[in-house]
This record gives C-alpha cells, sequence and structure tokens, in this order.
C-alpha cells in the first residue's frame, strides 16, 4: 500500500468532512494535497490549517484575495478553474468529488482526462453526462470508484462476479424524513421537518432529495452508468433501518448483500484503499442481535413519483437525465431558500421533464448547455409563479 495523494473538491460539506477523518486516521497512508470550498471561510480556513495543501480552490475573488495574504505559501484559484486545477495536479493520485451539483462534471472530466481516478460521491456527475463520463473513464484507463454507500454496496457484491452472472440490482431505500406521511399530509411540511433525515446526517441538499425520493432516483442512474446495467435491471426496495446499504441478486437466485452502520467513512475509506481494508477508526457500535429485525417493504412508485419518473427519463436517455437533475437542483435549492413550497420541487421537476421534449442522440456540449437552459427555465417559472 503506498501513500495516496488526494484531492478533495468539497472539503468541507458532509462528505468533505468525513473523508478528512478517514485521512487524518491514516496520516503514513493518505495526504490532501489540495482541496476546495465555496464559501464557508471558518471551516475552509480550519482545513487549511490542519492539512496544509499546495492548492486550494475558492468560491470567490474576493476569497482567494484574501487568503492568498493569509496563507502566502499556498496556492489559490477561483470557480470552475479552481476546481479543475485542484484536481489535475501532477502529483494527484486520486480525486474525491464531494461538491454537491453538475458543477461536479468539469473538473471530474478534466481529472479522468489527466488520468486521475475518481472517488465518486459527486451523483449528479453522473445524472447529468454519465455517458460521456464513462466513455473518458475507458479511454483514459481511469477507476472510477463509488462512494454513494448504495453503489459502494453493490461494487463489493460484485467484486469477483463474472457481468454476466448479475441477474439485478437491489437498491435500498430508506424512505427519508417523510416516509411514512401520505401525499396529502406532505402540502404542508417545512423545511425544518424535511430535513431531519432519520438515519443519515448529510448536506442539505441530499436530505431533501432523500425525501422526495429524488435521490434514489438520482442513484437508479447513476447505477446504471457505473455498471452499465439495463434499466429493466435495476430495481428499488424500502428498507427503513439502512443497514443493508444495497443487494445484488445472481443468475442462480442468489443475493449478496452489504450491510454496515449508516457511517459515510466506510464506502470513503474503501474507495481509497480499494483492494485493500483497513480498519475504520473509532467504529460506529454496530451489532445485529441488538438491531434484531430487518424490514423490507416494495417502493410506493404513486408515493413518490420523482422515483418512476428517474426510470421514465433514463429510458428515454439522450438529455433527459440531464433535465431531471437540473430541474431539481434549482428545485431543491429554491425549497432550501424558502422560495417554494414542498410539492412544487416534484411539481418543477415534472413540469420540465415534460417541457424537454427532444428524442434525439445530443453531444457532451449540448449536454452543457440544457443543463443550462433547464436552470434558466426552471428559475423563470418559481420567479412567474411565487407560491403555488
Ligand atoms: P454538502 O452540501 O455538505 O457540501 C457541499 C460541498 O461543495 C461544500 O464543500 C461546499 O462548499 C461545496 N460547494 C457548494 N456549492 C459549490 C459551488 N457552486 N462550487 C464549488 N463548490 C461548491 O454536500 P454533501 O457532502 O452532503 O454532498 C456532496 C455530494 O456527495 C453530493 O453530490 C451528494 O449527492 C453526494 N453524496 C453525499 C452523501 C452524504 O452522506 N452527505 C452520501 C452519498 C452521496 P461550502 O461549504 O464552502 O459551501
Ligand atoms: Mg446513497
Amino acid at each position: 500500500f503506498t501513500m495516496k495523494k488526494i484531492a478533495l473538491l468539497g472539503a468541507t460539506g458532509s462528505i468533505g468532512t468525513s473523508t478528512v477523518e478517514v485521512v487524518k486516521a491514516y496520516p503514513e497512508l493518505f495526504q490532501i494535497v489540495s482541496l476546495t470550498f465555496h464559501s464557508n471561510v471558518e471551516k475552509g480556513v480550519a482545513l487549511i490549517e490542519q492539512l496544509r495543501p499546495r492548492y486550494v480552490g475558492v468560491g470567490s475573488e474576493k476569497l482567494r484575495v484574501e487568503l492568498t495574504h493569509r496563507f502566502p505559501d499556498i496556492e489559490f484559484g477561483v470557480g470552475e478553474v479552481g476546481l479543475i486545477k485542484a484536481a489535475i495536479l501532477e502529483e494527484i493520485d486520486v480525486v474525491l468529488t464531494a461538491v454537491t451539483g453538475s458543477i461536479g462534471l468539469q473538473p471530474t472530466m478534466a481529472a479522468i482526462k489527466a488520468g486521475k481516478d475518481i472517488a465518486l460521491a459527486n451523483k449528479e456527475t453522473l445524472v447529468m453526462a454519465g455517458k460521456w463520463v464513462m466513455k473518458a473513464a475507458r479511454e483514459n484507463n481511469v477507476t472510477i470508484l463509488p462512494v454513494d454507500s448504495e453503489h459502494s454496496a453493490i461494487f463489493q457484491c460484485l467484486n469477483g462476479q463474472k457481468s454476466d452472472n448479475l441477474k439485478e440490482l437491489v437498491i435500498t431505500a430508506s424512505g427519508g424524513s417523510f416516509r411514512d406521511l401520505t401525499r396529502d399530509e406532505l402540502k404542508s411540511v417545512t423545511l425544518e421537518q424535511a430535513l431531519k433525515h432519520p438515519n443519515w446526517s448529510m448536506g442539505k441538499k441530499i436530505t431533501i432529495d432523500s425525501s422526495t425520493m429524488m435521490n434514489k432516483g438520482l442513484e437508479v442512474i447513476e447505477a446504471h452508468w457505473l455498471f452499465g446495467t439495463d434499466y429493466d435491471k435495476i430495481k428499488v426496495v424500502l428498507h427503513k433501518e439502512s443497514i443493508v446499504h444495497s443487494m445484488v441478486v445472481l443468475k442462480d437466485g442468489a443475493y449478496l448483500a452489504q450491510l454496515g452502520p449508516s457511517d459515510m467513512r466506510e464506502p470513503i475509506q474503501y474507495a481509497l484503499t480499494y483492494p485493500n481494508r483497513l480498519p475504520i477508526k473509532n467504529e460506529l457500535p454496530f451489532d445485529l442481535t441488538q438491531i434484531g429485525q430487518l424490514n423490507f417493504a416494495p417502493m410506493d412508485f404513486e408515493r413518490f413519483p420523482m422515483l418512476k419518473l428517474a426510470f421514465t427519463v433514463g429510458k428515454k436517455g439522450g438529455a433527459y437525465p440531464t433535465v431531471y437533475n437540473a430541474a431539481n437542483e434549482i428545485a431543491a435549492t429554491s425549497f432550501i431558500d424558502g422560495k417554494i413550497s414542498y410539492l412544487q420541487i416534484e411539481q418543477l421537476v415534472q413540469r420540465a421533464v415534460e417541457h424537454y421534449n427532444e428524442t434525439t442522440e445530443v453531444t457532451l456540449e449540448e449536454v452543457i448547455e440544457i443543463d443550462k437552459q433547464t436552470r434558466t427555465i426552471v428559475e423563470r417559472w418559481i420567479k412567474e409563479e411565487g407560491q403555488l
């Protein structure tokens, strides 16, 4: 096991924080050479002081000037250029993509072209442009290791399996904050309620996405690209304990599952040590005899229309998943900012997908353009309509 040099994009976030814990547990094995954050200066500065990276990407020119003055030995960059530079530094071995949203696409593509392995948390990138990301990875002989817990579970279960042994993937879903509410009860839910995830502590956007089941929809599309699996062979089951992180079913009917505590350090560390394993420092308690029972139930597509829509846009292909993701990024953020009501998230995503009525194949440049257009359109709808 040789020392890994890491670029950590989105270091101040939830995944970023867990990654720093993993790195600090094994200072002889991991080094963060570059990191990025957007605007959280307090946390960003604390990380710079602890980790002493060579390069730091920040969200604004003002921050760059301020921090260059404060840390003259460190090089700073701004915005997308800064993200890209952080990802492609000569000495980097692996880029951990923990930014939220499609801002992750360009640095991920640049890293792949520079031959860096990717530890991928930023699922929106794969939903938006999975075809091109996976193609670039093949062409540049780059490994994409999943950080998302479900995909890490599937990846672990598929280890050593011939691809034609696979019958289907079974992704588990906790059900999110509003699992037990009816659609009628959803009309009046608040941001505060939506941000209370039963099992996982995560960034705001993904917590909202979990409650709308958008997150599971994004994960279905992510799995399609990561494992090259047809949508007909991807199933989702409700599993409220989040203990079984996901499963694979083989041709002969054997189910393989990966189980563990709700601790993102596990999939993060595995992505950084693969194919080796290391103990997790300060492991969370995990005792199946205490848990006692695991429950599984079918997913209700009427209750969770965003999950149903994921299969529709996934099968349609082209830029449909791009539109689905972009509309949600704007809608979820607008809900977090108090601009729209909870159920408007679904309505806006549905409307954007219906509005995009193209069946033609698209290029990567067109996908990037459609992502931008969708954001503009959804933002306009929100301005025009206000609270529905
Ligand atoms: P957070 O919101 O906690 O963190 C996001 C990070 O991205 C922060 O470092 C933030 O910087 C930075 N950032 C935000 N906006 C921009 C921007 N415009 N340009 C550059 N950087 C930006 O998110 P999470 O850690 O929860 O999630 C990150 C990714 O990982 C998402 O794609 C999510 O779907 C995925 N993921 C997360 C899981 C989790 O457990 N949290 C589980 C599985 C996947 P700043 O703090 O300065 O704003
Ligand atoms: Mg997940």
